[in-house]
């Protein structure tokens, strides 16, 4: 059965919430899932927008609490202290937006195929929860929505750490030509070959899988599992058995992530807003947008089919991508 998408614009947006059974939703504390930037990013979710999604919840008697998690990276939200300081200079304090603010690092682990992911507790223990995602591309993923909100934000440093180190290249010598693609297209210049040597330094590798995505050989292979599919398994572990309606703000779409100081530039034009209650549909339906506007924008700038991340998450039962887009 294919999963209802709705597309609308910033005035709609509780037109869109009331097509679903918000009843479980009503008179709750739940977690309203969103990264709020990075140090320096320009195009992370805007502050009047978040606070018309929480009053849109409130007016329906849901009680919303903005949270995230801390990163496994060093840098301002590395630590809870140092996000509760980003949030006052984003603008996303309670004064401002209307509802609590909490970042959390602590988590409970769920197995979901073979693999242990600890989930952070706010997530862990709550039976209902919104998210909103802000669609753009991604430096290991190609892009980055709903799946990646939870896959990636919704769970501990440790996790996020080995997710990362999970996907880092093991060479393959036998196999290798020195062809010089896997050098080229590394993000951190992480690799260097000379005649017939292949060089890794591990200090500058982030663990993006990009180098064994290009190369065409098999000369290198994850040291785990593709950085897409850990990715799909952190969002089951994160969201099964729970209710959940997803909001993307298809908007500000540039090259790299919320997390990247020099994310830009912007690679399409502004598309609009989604409301579903399935993951993946929503995230395939802002990909298919994208795309009807910049077709293989991802793939062209991040060198990385984001699409495999839709094909894992169904393969796990995560969601469905086939959807109906109903426009508002
Ligand atoms: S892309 Fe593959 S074949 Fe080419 S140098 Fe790198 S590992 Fe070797
Ligand atoms: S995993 Fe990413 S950062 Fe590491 S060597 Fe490959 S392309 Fe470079």
């Amino acid at each position: 059965m294919k999963k209802v998408v709705f597309f609308t614009d910033e005035n709609k947006i509780g037109n869109a919430l009331d097509n679903f059974n918000l009843r479980g939703f009503a008179n709750k504390k739940i977690p309203f899932k969103l990264h709020m930037g990075e140090k320096d990013n320009k195009y992370f979710p805007k502050k009047e927008t978040v606070k018309k999604v929480v009053m849109a919840l409130k007016e329906r008697k849901i009680k919303p609490f903005l949270f995230d998690t801390t990163v496994s990276y060093q840098g301002i939200r590395h630590t809870k202290k140092g996000y509760y300081e980003l949030i006052e200079i984003h603008g996303f304090s309670k004064k401002n937006i209307g509802c609590d603010v909490i970042i959390d690092d602590k988590g409970s682990p769920v197995k979901i195929e073979d693999r242990d992911y600890e989930v952070v507790e706010h997530l862990y223990k709550s039976s209902h929860i919104f998210a909103f995602s802000h669609v753009k591309g991604h430096i290991a993923t190609g892009f980055g929505g709903a799946i990646k909100n939870f896959g990636m934000g919704g769970v501990t440093k440790e996790t996020k750490r080995k997710m990362h180190h999970g996907s880092r290249p093991v060479f393959q010598k036998d196999k290798c030509t020195y062809c010089g693609v896997c050098a080229e297209v590394c993000p951190f210049n992480a690799i260097t070959i000379n005649e017939n040597t292949w060089n890794q330094n591990m200090n500058k590798c982030f663990g993006c899988g990009i180098c064994i995505e290009n190369c065409k050989n098999q000369g290198l292979i994850h040291k785990d599992a593709d950085i897409q599919f850990v990715l799909a398994c952190a969002a089951k572990a994160c969201l099964q058995d729970k209710n959940v309606i997803y909001f993307n703000d298809v908007n500000r779409i540039a090259r790299g992530c919320d997390c990247d100081p020099e994310a830009g530039p912007i690679i399409c034009p502004d598309i609009g807003y989604l409301v579903s209650d399935d993951p993946v549909a929503i995230d395939k339906a802002s990909l298919d947008l994208i795309y009807d506007v910049k077709p293989g924008i991802f793939e062209k700038i991040n060198k990385v089919s984001p699409f495999k991340q839709i094909k894992f998450s169904e393969e796990i039962g995560l969601g469905s991508s086939s959807y109906q887009l109903i426009e508002l």
